[in-house]
């Protein structure tokens, strides 16, 4: 059960020897995509050096264009490992649909999408496997939308599961998607789940990431979900968003900082 009045701990999620939750600052870096060895291994490598503890890339991608670069599939599952090997660094990755779920055995943490956040025979299928899911919170879900999410997934028996608020769907244009920031407090309240924030995909401009980044661990997030390119402008996916790796390390440690300090 995600509700907090049954289970009144946090929820501590155990990812090889990292943890989400429990006071720790998770920081989850990445690609959107993953385009090739080189390029996962390379930012995996970046990333970890500036202080990330998973490497957070996509092989299968929901794009809203049918002609937008679709991932590279299973062979980017594959590449995603070989940065595992090289850095240590768990892999989090979205499953879009239940026929890839035979190729998500090796996967650290299994993203399930906006898209999908109720898709509930995938929350399903994901509550019986034996590795944490992280629900992204869909573009118009509630926050009770979204813990019944969780709670699909917690039926099955899997109760490492982890919330990524990524924004939602509002009037404003500017920026991609609104970051309702006050999830944090609102869901800490009404469940131990553990809560990461993606403030690339909520606003879509790189340079909004660092601010709202820090907000995030100022109202106290466990961990945030940040994408990190090494050439954004040619980017096969969500570049406008992207951190060069030397922003991204910057970011790191004032993200850190202020983590200790609270
Ligand atoms: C992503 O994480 O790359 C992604 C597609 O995000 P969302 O499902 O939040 O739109
Ligand atoms: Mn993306």
């Amino acid at each position: 059960n995600a509700n907090r009045k049954f289970h009144p701990e946090d929820t501590v999620v155990q990812v090889g020897n990292t943890q989400i939750g429990g006071g720790n600052l998770t920081l989850m870096a990445g690609p959107c995509s993953v385009e090739s060895e080189e390029q996962v291994v390379a930012i995996a490598k970046a990333v970890k050096a500036s202080g990330a503890t998973m490497l957070r890339g996509g092989a299968f991608k929901p794009r809203t264009s049918p002609y937008s670069f679709q991932g590279l599939g299973a062979t980017g599952l594959e590449y995603l490992k070989v940065a595992r090997q090289e850095t240590g660094l768990p892999i989090v990755t979205e499953l879009m649909d239940l026929s890839q779920l035979p190729l998500f055995k090796d996967v650290d943490v299994i993203q399930i999408g906006a898209r999908n956040m109720q898709n509930f025979d995938l929350l399903k299928a994901v509550g019986h496997q034996d590795k944490p899911v992280m629900i992204k919170r869909g573009m118009s879900a509630t926050y009770e939308e979204w813990l019944m999410s969780a709670e699909y997934v917690m039926a099955g028996g899997n109760e490492n599961v982890i919330l990524c608020e990524r924004g939602i769907r509002t009037f404003e244009s500017y920026t991609r998607n609104t970051l309702d920031l006050a999830c944090i407090p609102v869901l800490r309240k009404l469940t131990h789940l553990p809560i990461i924030i993606d403030p690339s995909h909520a606003t879509g401009k790189s340079w909004l990431v660092d601010p709202l980044a820090m907000g995030a661990v100022a109202t106290g997030a466990d961990g945030l979900l940040i994408e990190v390119h090494n050439d954004p402008a040619h980017a096969l996916c969500d570049g406008p968003q992207s951190l060069k790796p030397e922003v991204f390390d910057g970011l790191a440690k004032k993200l850190l900082k202020l983590h200790d300090f609270m």
